[in-house]
C-alpha cells in the first residue's frame, strides 16, 4: 500500500480551500473512505471512473482497493494532488481534466467500467439520469455508486404511493435495481452540507421487451408533469394513452404516483 501523507497535510500544502461554487464538500475520513469504496463489491483490476475525485479521498480508498481509475475533475487546482496520489500507485490513476457533463464517458474508457463519485447534486442528477437513459440496454458501466442528498436518494429508491416517489424512481428502477446503500451525516464533510447525504448504488437488470426507453420517458414527464391531476387529464396529450389504459383495465382516476413501475411499464410497452 502506498504511503501517502494525511489528506488535510494534501489540502493545507495545495491551499485547496473549498470552493461553494464547484459544490465543494470534502470527504477525509479514510475508513468511511474505504467503505464508500467498498459498496461496489471486489475492486480489484476494475476499471472505475470516478467524476469529482477534488482533492483525491476517494480515489485514495479505490486505488487502495485495487481500481485502476479514471477520474473527471474541472478543479485545475486539484490537479497537482492527484499527480502526487497517481506517482504513489504507478500506471493506475488517470486524471482528465474536465466537465464530465461534456465528456463521452464510454469512449473515454473504452472498456465496461463501474462509477463511483461524490459530486454536487445538480451534477450527479444529471449525469445520474443521463446514465439511465437511452436505449442501449444493458449499458458500457457495470454499476453506479453515487452520493446524493438523502432526499435525492429518497427519491430514487420511492416505491409507488409515496410522497416521494415520481419519474426519478421510475428511471432509477425499471430496468435497474437502486439500493440505498449507506447515509453519510453531514459532519463528515468539510465544510459540513446543510443537509445530510446518501449513497445509492445501482445495478443494471433486464430491459423488458418491448418497451421504448423514449416513450416511458414521455408516459412518466406527462403523468408527474401534474401529479396531482386524474391521468385522465395528466395523459390525455399522449395519443392513444386513454385507450391503452382501458385495456391494461388501470382506472383513468388514478394519480400517476399511484402507479407502479410495472404498471408505467406495461403502459410504455402497450404505446410502444
Ligand atoms: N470526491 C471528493 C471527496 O469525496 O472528498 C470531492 C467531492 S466534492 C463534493 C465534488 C467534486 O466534484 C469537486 O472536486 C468539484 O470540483 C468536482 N466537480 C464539480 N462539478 C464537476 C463537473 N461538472 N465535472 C467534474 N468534476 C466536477
Amino acid at each position: 500500500m502506498a504511503d501517502l501523507p494525511p489528506l488535510r497535510e494534501v489540502i493545507a500544502k495545495h491551499r485547496l480551500s473549498a470552493s461553494k461554487a464547484l459544490g465543494q464538500n470534502f470527504l477525509f475520513d479514510a475508513q468511511l473512505l474505504d467503505r464508500i469504496a467498498a459498496i461496489p463489491g471486489d475492486l480489484q483490476d476494475n476499471a472505475v471512473l470516478e467524476v469529482g475525485p477534488g482533492p483525491g479521498g476517494l480515489t485514495r480508498a479505490l486505488l487502495k482497493a485495487g481500481a485502476r481509475v479514471t477520474a473527471i475533475e474541472m478543479d485545475k487546482r486539484c490537479l497537482p494532488a492527484l499527480t502526487e496520489l497517481g506517482d504513489a500507485y504507478p500506471g493506475r490513476l488517470r486524471v482528465i481534466e474536465g466537465d464530465a457533463l461534456k465528456i463521452d464517458h464510454n469512449e473515454l474508457m473504452g472498456e465496461p467500467y463501474r462509477v463511483v463519485a461524490n459530486l454536487p447534486y445538480n451534477v450527479g442528477t444529471a449525469l445520474f439520469t443521463r446514465w439511465l437513459s437511452g436505449e442501449g440496454w444493458p449499458p458500457q458501466w457495470i454499476s453506479l455508486t453515487l452520493m446524493f442528498q438523502h432526499e435525492v436518494a429518497q427519491r430514487i429508491v420511492a416505491e409507488a404511493d409515496s410522497g416521494a416517489y415520481g419519474r426519478l424512481a421510475v428511471l432509477a428502477q425499471w430496468r435497474s435495481s437502486a439500493k440505498l446503500a449507506m447515509k453519510v451525516h453531514r459532519s463528515a464533510f468539510t465544510p459540513p452540507p446543510k443537509v445530510m447525504s446518501a449513497i445509492i448504488h445501482v445495478d443494471p437488470g433486464e430491459m423488458p421487451d418491448g418497451v421504448s426507453a423514449r416513450m416511458l420517458e414521455r408516459v412518466t414527464q406527462a403523468a408527474f408533469g401534474q401529479r396531482r391531476k386524474m391521468l385522465r387529464q395528466s395523459l390525455k396529450d399522449v395519443p392513444r394513452a386513454l385507450e391503452v389504459l382501458a385495456a391494461l383495465g388501470i382506472d383513468p382516476q388514478r394519480r400517476a404516483e399511484t402507479l407502479s413501475v410495472g404498471e408505467f411499464v406495461a403502459i410504455a410497452r402497450a404505446l410502444s
